[in-house]
């Protein structure tokens, strides 16, 4: 049974794990699943991660799916809320979808290893939730086995993120020993009993104050004194938190916790439906679009290929911004002018799709399209709005993309325009675009291959790939003059987008960062301008 709009929009929860890979987020999502009752047995994810490490073929497990494992958006309940976690695609599928994801996010947890902290990944994907100021929760993992001192975590967090911290929950430790958490705001102690089944069931609690009897009798002594030392540290710290500003993404709340034993979990959940935001407005080209808007609009984010050739379709996310989807009907595509229809929407349960009937803001739909829809593409029922684009994020991998067949090239250049548009990969050419070999572009190298194959199989083009040394772009704004005296530099070249903007790519980290602190008449950008 579904209530009204505004009750719909207030009970949503649309969210992503932005995490470096290892930190923990397929057990994490298993859990949050199990919690939300959506599946019973914590372990079905597992198949997931056996496949994820076998993925020398991963074009075979899309085409015996139908789908991609990289596709997923889980829906569940949980204390009346109905949550969207948002897949985040990481190790060799890390892509540009993992960032455009979270540009449909409402909030984001940033998942931590106790033992290494803030890592490569959960860099670059914090950066793209600053871009947007999307409210991050921090929530440190593996806490079951010993970790890094508690603060010299949140430190690193911190000076590395730029992001103030505030520790909502602090850990119970004995030694390797982790028994539960303190909660800063209840200021209650949460203790868990070590389950017999390693985590596959819910963890049983016990909950009282820290001058109960039978939390101070559960508590070894030395690790009270421990938990009071600590706690007064913080008071004398004197950070408060403000719930203003972890919405305007200033500050994190963090929380301490186990996916593997589940302990930790509940109280975090609990913490996390209070303070993350439901769907907001969306600022539109002409005004803010509120969620309880009856009129249905919503936004391209992700499109999905079938790799299986006889089945051309691919699948377009739309993230749904106000008013309430119903199966069958008729928007605007406003890129186009064109009405479609949105037939047989699929929703994400598990790994599971379903057909579904309605959608409220917040929630994602999966569109079937035949190539008429781009990433940022609006649909609206009403027509005549359009939401921003979605930005297309600096590549980090670079390769000239050479074909045997000259005669295949108007193919090659049809091809590339296409996927590019459809956000498969970037495509830059070096002198004009007629000129030699075009250059590809992409975050994660899984795109590549994505591409490969889809030229092959959608365009007839065999083509491969000569792989380039540069490891980082940025496009790049100022006198031309001075855009092309930077090209003749070591360890530089200038490349211009599909749209005619200009790019620098840098062979390193080092050459890049020295080359934008040097240059103070060029304004770099690492989304395209
Ligand atoms: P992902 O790459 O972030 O999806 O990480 P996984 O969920 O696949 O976990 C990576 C490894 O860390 C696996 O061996 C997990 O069993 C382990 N792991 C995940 N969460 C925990 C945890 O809370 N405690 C411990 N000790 N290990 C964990």
């Amino acid at each position: 049974m579904s209530g009204t709009l505004s009750e719909e929009v207030r009970r949503r929860r649309t969210f992503a794990i932005i995490s470096h890979p290892d930190a923990g987020k397929t057990t994490l999502t298993e859990k949050l699943l199990l919690y939300g009752g959506a599946i019973h047995l914590a372990g079905s994810v597992k198949a997931r991660r056996a496949a994820r490490h076998a993925t020398s073929d991963w074009m075979q497990m899309e085409q015996e799916r139908g789908i991609s494992v990289t596709s997923s958006v889980l829906q569940f309940e949980y204390l009346g809320k109905s949550i969207n976690l948002l897949d985040t695609p990481g190790h060799q599928d890390f892509s540009e979808d993992t960032y455009r994801t979270l540009m449909a996010a409402d909030s984001a947890v940033m998942l931590l290893d106790n033992r290494k902290g803030v890592e490569e990944q959960t860099r670059k994907l914090f950066e793209v939730c600053r871009l947007r100021k999307t409210p991050v929760f921090t929530f440190v993992n593996k806490c079951d086995r010993p970790g890094a001192p508690v603060l010299q975590l949140i430190d690193d967090v911190e000076r590395e993120l730029g992001m103030k911290c505030y520790p909502m929950m602090w850990p119970i430790l004995d030694g390797d020993r982790f028994l539960g958490v303190y909660d800063r705001v209840d200021e209650r102690v949460y203790l868990f009993e070590r389950g017999e089944d390693h985590g596959s069931s819910r963890v049983e609690t016990h909950e009282g104050a820290l001058t109960d009897d039978h939390i101070l009798a559960a508590i070894p002594e030395r690790a009270i004194s421990q938990l009071l030392e600590d706690l007064e540290l913080l008071e004398m710290a004197g950070a408060e938190f403000s719930e203003e500003a972890f919405l305007a993404g200033e500050v994190s709340p963090v929380f301490f916790g186990s996916a593997l034993t589940n302990f930790g979990l509940e109280p975090f959940l609990r913490r996390f439906l209070q303070l993350a935001p439901a769907p907001g407005p969306r600022q539109a080209d002409t005004r803010m679009v509120e969620p309880e808007e009856t009129s249905f609009t919503g936004f391209v984010f992700k499109i999905q290929a079938n790799m299986d050739p006889k089945h051309r379709d691919r699948i377009a996310f739309v993230r749904v911004c106000s008013g309430r989807f119903e199966a069958g009907m008729q928007v605007k595509h406003i890129r186009s002018g064109k009405p479609i229809r949105l037939a047989s929407p699929t929703q994400f349960m598990a790994r599971e799709r379903t057909l579904i009937e309605e959608a409220w803001p917040g929630d994602v739909i999966g569109i079937h399209d035949r190539g008429n829809l781009r990433i940022g593409d609006t649909l609206s029922a009403d027509g005549d709005l359009e939401f921003g684009g979605i930005p297309r994020f600096s590549p980090e991998h670079f390769a000239r993309i050479v074909i045997g067949d000259p005669m295949k090239r108007k193919q090659l250049d049809t091809g590339l325009q296409q996927l590019s548009e459809e956000g498969a990969a970037q495509v830059f050419y070096a002198e004009s675009l007629t000129g030699p070999a075009p250059i590809v572009g992409a975050v994660g190298k899984l795109q590549f291959d994505v591409l490969l194959h889809r030229l092959e199989h959608e365009y007839n083009v065999r083509a491969r790939l000569e792989h380039m040394s540069y490891t980082g772009a940025r496009w790049v704004d100022g006198p031309i003059r001075e855009i092309e005296r930077l090209a003749h530099g070591h360890g530089r070249m200038l490349v211009y987008d599909a749209k005619q903007k200009p790019l620098v790519l840098f062979d390193s980290e080092w050459t890049m960062r020295t080359t934008v602190d040097r240059e103070k008449d060029l304004v770099f950008y690492d989304v395209a301008p």
